[in-house]
C-alpha cells in the first residue's frame, strides 16, 4: 500500500494507473476509521482495479465553534485498517498541502443545503463541495463511495457531479450500525457511558417511525411531534433537528399533509446533541403510502 502526502506523488500514481487503463475507486474520509468506512473501502476494492482512500480533516467544513481541533485522529490504526481492506493508495495531505493559500474559489450547492445540517452548520457544505471537487480532480476516480449516514452530503455531491459534469459515478452505501443500532461515527468516542447508552434513541426512533408514518390519518406535523417526544425520552439528548423531507431534493412537505398520501421518496433526518457531541442519523422511505 502506497501512502502519499503530496499532490505531486498522488498525481504521478493516478497518471500511471490511468495510462494502464485501470479503473479507480475512491473513498474520501476524515480518518479515525471504523467499520462504516471499512464497508465503503471493501466495496471500492471489489468494484475497481485500484482503490484509493483519502484521509483529510478539512478545516473548510468546520464552523468556528466546532470540533476541528479535537477531531479524533489515529494515523497508524487507519493505515492498518486500510491495508486490511486491500487499499492500494492512501492520500493523507497536510492542510498546507491542500490549501497552500486561502482559496478564492468555492463550490456552493444551493437549495439542497438550505435545511438540516446545512442550516445548523452554515458554510459546512460549501467546504465539503470544495474539498471533494479538489479531491476528484486529483484522484480522477471512475467511482466514488459515500455513506448514506450522511444522506444530505450524498445528495449535495450527486448534485455537484451532475451540475458540473464530473466524470465520476457516485455510489451510495448503506449505514453500518453497532449491534444496538447506533450508527457508527468517529464522533461516538466523545460520548460518556451514559450518553452512549442513551444515543440509541436515534436509531430506535427511526425504527419506530415507520409504523407512525403509515397511520392513515396522521399529518406530517403530528408525525414529527411523535418523533420529537420520542427523542425527548432520552434525558441527555438535546434535539437539533428532526425533519421529514423529500429525498434527494430535501424540499419540505406541507405540515397538514397526511403522510399516508405521500407517494414519493422521503427522508426522516435527525441531529441530536449529547453534551458537546452532535450525532446524526436518518432513514429513507421509498414511499409513505399505506
Ligand atoms: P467521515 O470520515 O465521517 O467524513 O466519513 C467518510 C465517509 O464514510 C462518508 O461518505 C460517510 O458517509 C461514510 N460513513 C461514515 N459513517 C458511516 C456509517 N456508519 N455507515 C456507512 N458509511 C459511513
Amino acid at each position: 500500500m502506497n501512502v502519499y502526502r503530496t499532490k505531486a506523488e498522488l498525481k504521478a500514481f493516478v497518471a500511471s494507473t490511468r495510462a494502464g487503463g485501470k479503473t479507480i475507486g475512491f473513498v474520501p474520509t476524515m480518518g479515525y476509521l471504523h467499520e462504516g468506512h471499512a464497508s465503503l473501502l471493501r466495496q471500492a476494492r471489489s468494484e475497481n482495479d485500484i482503490a484509493v482512500l483519502s484521509i483529510f480533516v478539512n478545516p473548510l467544513q468546520f464552523g468556528p465553534n466546532e470540533d476541528l481541533d479535537r477531531y479524533p485522529r489515529d494515523e497508524e490504526r487507519d493505515l492498518a485498517l486500510a491495508r486490511e481492506c486491500g487499499i492500494d493508495a492512501v492520500f493523507m495531505p497536510s492542510v498546507q498541502e491542500m490549501y497552500p493559500q486561502q482559496p478564492l474559489t468555492s463550490v456552493i450547492v444551493h437549495q439542497i443545503t438550505g435545511r438540516l445540517c446545512g442550516a445548523s452548520r452554515p458554510g459546512h457544505f460549501d467546504g465539503v463541495g470544495t474539498v471533494v471537487s479538489k479531491l476528484f480532480h486529483l484522484v480522477m476516480p471512475d467511482r466514488a463511495y459515500f455513506g448514506l449516514k450522511d444522506a444530505q452530503q450524498l445528495a449535495v455531491i450527486q448534485q455537484m457531479v451532475d451540475d458540473l459534469n464530473f466524470a465520476v459515478d457516485i455510489v451510495p452505501c448503506p449505514i453500518v450500525r453497532e449491534p444496538d443500532g447506533l450508527a457508527l461515527s468517529s464522533r461516538n468516542v466523545y460520548l460518556s457511558a451514559l450518553q452512549r447508552q442513551q444515543a440509541v434513541v436515534l436509531s430506535r426512533t427511526l425504527a419506530e417511525a415507520e409504523q407512525w408514518l403509515h397511520r392513515p390519518e396522521i399529518t406530517v406535523e403530528q408525525f414529527l411531534k411523535l418523533i420529537v417526544e420520542r427523542i425527548q425520552t432520552a434525558k441527555e439528548a438535546e434535539l437539533d433537528y428532526a425533519e421529514l423531507l423529500r429525498y434527494p431534493s430535501l424540499q419540505p412537505l406541507e405540515p397538514q399533509q397526511k403522510t399516508a398520501e405521500l407517494g414519493e421518496k422521503l427522508i426522516l433526518a435527525l441531529a441530536v446533541k449529547f453534551g458537546a457531541t452532535r450525532l446524526i442519523d436518518n432513514r429513507i422511505f421509498e414511499s409513505a403510502e399505506g
